[in-house]
């Protein structure tokens, strides 16, 4: 660089000795040209000595973020077969997309729809806006909402819910950064997982804002705890490869490595959430040590959405219920239950009514058995749950709802006894009961036929559980 400066401050001294305009361009040109050159050559010996110092303490460059036989590209994982359709099919993506860009535009701007062609988007808007008026019911349909707002769920719902709760004034959000802020967050959900997607982010938003509204919350939880209870819904799966922490590890993906084994993908949905709150400062009106303590706790509360540390929150939970100890003043103790809030908003499908919780388990099952397609393929040893010959929709569903759902739902009933608690262990057991019909030999000792006799009552319980993050 000091080259470059040197050579430059000579150019621009010799410029005075030319008397033609002309001649000058030449100059400059040429000086110009040869900077260039320049910094070809000192990145080419930058790269060079990158790789030099990178192959002496052990790395290679190429296998950075996956496997290096498998070369998987996290983003193109759950394309399917459409992707690669036919012409027409693809035009009317673009033009989808384009209108989709077109409306969050206007949106975003805050201008007026007024152009007639945008009609049926208008008409679109106003039933999203008709759902939000009934944004707490247990029936909300996320699928209707994310389809009437052009895929842009998660951020109306949020948006919407900040707002409803008088958190944008409260806190002093800019309007500019928070929407830039949510529209950046749902663009890092991957459109193609089948389930761990931006509408699996608004669905636990909006079983959220139900958790938040029930008394024993609402009387004691503070604007900061409902901020972050919100929040740490809306980005909890963040950047979601549509793969679980096994496939990462037996891959060798660098997540793996850099969380070392542990809570791979929920330190990475955290860390990309805090990426993005520092991209948009959007907490920048806040004193730094309030936005570096909502960093840490969005980190508390993601983190627990880790379903193979499910045992050890629900064993506490238990504990505190049997000691009748909760007590909500305390602001480790409502933290403690805004982790449990969301752990539940995170795995309440099997609560929803039968329509909209058979569509989830076809989406999350869909996702398990691509990701033992892959495995099959380079020949990887399937993870658990993940084979398609060996589970149907009907097994996965009743071994989970079995031995995850359940008893973190009845420990919730316990704590939050009220109607809409009841209600969702009701549409669970219907919802069990309507899989069990589908696979009469899974619903007797579940998962029996697949276990070895005698560890039928334990297995399918760690089988479920080392899934990872099954539907976190
Ligand atoms: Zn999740």
């Amino acid at each position: 660089m000091i080259a470059f400066c040197c050579c430059c401050c000579v150019s621009f001294k010799t410029r005075i000795f030319f008397d033609s305009f002309e001649s000058c361009f030449y100059v400059i040109v040429i000086h110009s040209f040869g900077i260039l050159i320049g910094a070809c050559v000192i990145f080419k010996q930058l790269f060079s000595r990158d790789v030099r110092v990178r192959s002496q303490v052990g790395f290679e460059p190429e296998r950075r973020g996956s496997h290096p036989y498998l070369g998987v590209d996290f983003r193109t994982l759950h394309t399917r077969a459409e992707s690669a359709g036919t012409i027409p099919a693809r035009r009317i993506r673009r033009l989808f997309s384009f209108q989709r860009h077109l409306l969050s535009s206007r949106l975003l701007r805050g201008a007026p729809q007024l152009n007639p062609l945008h009609i049926l988007d208008e008409d679109y808007c106003g039933q999203a806006k008709c759902m939000l008026e009934r944004v707490g019911s247990w029936n909300f349909d996320i699928f209707l909402f994310d389809r009437l707002t052009n895929g842009n769920g998660l951020v109306f719902l949020t948006f919407n819910l900040l707002n409803q709760y008088g958190l944008i004034e409260l806190f002093q959000l800019d309007m500019v950064k928070l929407r830039r802020f949510l529209v950046l967050v749902q663009e890092d959900y991957h459109n193609q997982n089948p389930y761990h997607n931006a509408v699996h982010a608004a669905d636990v938003t909006q079983a959220m804002h139900c958790y938040l509204r029930e008394p024993k919350l609402a009387e004691s939880l503070t604007s900061f705890d409902i901020l972050l209870g919100l929040l740490a819904a809306a980005t909890h799966d963040l950047d979601h490869p549509g793969v679980n922490q096994p496939f990462l590890i037996k891959t060798n993906h660098y997540l793996a490595a850099l969380y070392r084994n542990t809570s791979v993908l929920e330190n990475h949905h955290w860390r990309s959430a805090v990426g993005l709150l520092r991209e948009t400062e959007l907490f920048s009106s806040l004193p730094a040590e309030d936005s570096l303590s909502i960093e840490r706790q969005l980190g508390s509360l993601i983190l627990a959405t880790d379903i193979s540390r499910q045992n050890e929150y629900l064993s506490r939970f238990r504990t505190h219920l049997d000691e009748n100890d909760l007590c909500l003043g305390n602001a480790s103790h409502r933290h403690f239950v805004l982790q449990m809030a969301l752990k539940c908003a995170d795995i309440c499908n099997p609560c929803r009514p039968w329509e909209l919780s058979k569509q989830w388990s076809e989406k999350v099952t869909e996702e398990f058995f691509h990701q033992g397609d892959i495995e099959k393929k380079h020949k990887l040893e399937i993870s658990p749950l993940c084979d398609s010959e060996a589970n149907t929709i009907a097994s996965v569903q009743i071994g989970f709802m079995t031995y995850v759902v359940e008893p973190l739902f009845a420990e919730w009933a316990r704590f939050s006894d009220t109607r809409l608690s009841q209600t969702m262990l009701g549409h669970l057991g219907l919802n069990k009961a309507s899989w069990s019909a589908m696979e009469p030999e899974a619903s007797g000792s579940s998962e029996e036929g697949e276990s070895e006799p005698g560890r039928a009552t334990e297995e399918p319980s760690s089988r479920v559980l080392s899934q990872g993050s099954q539907e976190s």
